[in-house]
């Protein structure tokens, strides 16, 4: 192996190890990121919603690095004012969040850029293996062929091979009420409102989940679903569910009438709640990597935002005065975690119900438009307390 020395090498080039290796870079470290892709961010396997810093502050309180949470404007497709929760009966229930839809594209291009002006090397179209060693470890296409890093960032998406090497839990998270399926239409000619987002809750197509109609202006919205194993019948396609929630919810089947199907996509998302453990010696699991993606509302760009910059703050410190990599666990910890708990509780809570529409759909009209909010934003509802931990 006779490849290159770098401090920290980062597997994966999404919003989580892009704004790693911004932060690293940025601080004098020696980073280099690997990305399959070949363009950052394309092709797009995202609804791009994006709430802006001022709903994130009362979402995640006592996060530090906040100020991240930006988006240049040429990367915001566009602008919504507030949510609508839409539940299996029809009911609606909307209120004010304001979000970015991004074009996640020109939003990681950026923060690629950020990255490489402050002297990170990226290499994309690269597929990456960690190859561990006691002191850091090897990275690259083949092990013959690749670069060597003190330190590992595991940015690599769900599920992450490189966490896996790294002896992290990746594996033991895999169960079936722990991983959701998600496949989105980008959908055009549509008269939708361009500064709603809706979420659907829909047994019948989107069992486990949730549907979504997320506007990006000019007529287009991303459209999808969100399924989990244990509410899905053998016999049930998710294409033909995704086509069954836009022609026949009796709601989104009015907003999207006359729409056009443009590119599809899929990926499978992790939600229950961080892993057990997220780093060792020498690597650093973050984002959906590592878990981090809110349970009742399926959101991981933001969390894959911080959990990167706080992972690359505790490589800084270790670089400093070699402070154990535990730094970013307790970090995080401190920081998302009480959130992450209450939302993973919530979810846990709801898969009780979720399979049967006419008690959730009463339990959503009892609770209300507040509580259902605190719901989506990972808080407990008041009054609820009790309901939630009796029922997770
Ligand atoms: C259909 C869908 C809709 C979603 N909608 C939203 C939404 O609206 N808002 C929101 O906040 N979240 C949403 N999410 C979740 C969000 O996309 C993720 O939580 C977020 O992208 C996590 O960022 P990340 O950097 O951790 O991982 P990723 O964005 O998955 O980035 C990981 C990167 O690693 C690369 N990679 C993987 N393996 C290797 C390898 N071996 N070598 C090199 N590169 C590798 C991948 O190509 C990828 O670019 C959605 C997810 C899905 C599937």
């Amino acid at each position: 192996m006779s490849g290159r020395k770098y401090d920290v090498i980062v597997v994966g080039g999404g919003p989580g190890g892009l704004s790693a290796a911004v932060h690293l870079a940025e601080k004098g470290l020696k980073v280099k990121v690997f990305e399959k892709k070949k363009l950052l961010g394309k092709p797009v396997r995202c609804g791009e919603y994006f709430p802006v810093k001022e709903e994130m502050v009362k979402l995640l309180p006592r996060v530090k690095c906040i100020d991240i949470i930006d988006s240049p404007e040429d990367a915001i497709d566009s602008k919504c004012k507030s949510i609508r929760m839409v539940s299996p009966r029809g009911h609606e229930f909307e209120f004010p969040f304001e979000a970015y839809i991004l074009d996640r594209h020109v939003f990681e291009t950026h923060l690629g850029d950020v990255a490489r002006s402050n002297g990170a090397d990226i290499d994309v179209g690269v597929q990456a293996h960690y190859y561990p060693e006691d002191e850091g470890g090897w990275v690259g296409p083949t092990r013959e062929t690749a670069d060597y890093g003190e330190i590992i960032v595991a940015a690599d998406g769900y599920p992450s091979e490189t966490a896996e090497r790294a002896g992290l839990p990746e594996r033991e998270y895999a169960g079936p009420y722990a991983v959701a399926t998600n496949i989105e239409y980008l959908m055009t000619d549509l008269g939708v409102e361009q500064d709603v987002a809706e979420l659907y809750m829909d047994p019948r197509y989107s069992p486990g989940g949730y549907g979504w109609i997320i506007p990006k202006g000019h007529g287009r919205a991303n459209v999808g679903i969100g399924i989990r194993e244990p509410y899905v019948r053998r016999e049930w396609q998710i294409r033909d569910l995704l086509t069954g929630f836009i022609e026949k919810n009796k709601v989104a089947a009015k907003r999207l009438k006359g729409g056009k199907t443009a590119s599809l996509i899929g990926d499978s998302l992790p939600v229950d709640g961080p892993l057990t453990r997220t780093y060792t010696d020498r690597v650093m699991a973050i984002g959906d990597a590592a878990g981090m993606v809110m349970p009742t509302n399926g959101g991981g760009i933001q969390t894959a935002m911080i959990t990167g910059r706080l992972a690359a703050e505790a490589a800084v410190r270790y670089f400093e005065d070699k402070t154990s990599l535990s730094s970013y666990e307790d970090a995080w910890k401190d920081q998302i975690g009480a959130e992450m708990e209450n939302s993973k509780k919530m979810r846990q809570a709801s898969d009780r119900l979720m399979g049967h529409e006419f008690v959730f759909d009463m339990l959503l009209r009892l609770m209300g438009t507040r509580r259902i909010a605190d719901v989506i934003m990972c808080q407990v509802p008041s009054g609820m307390g009790t309901f939630v931990h009796l029922l997770a």
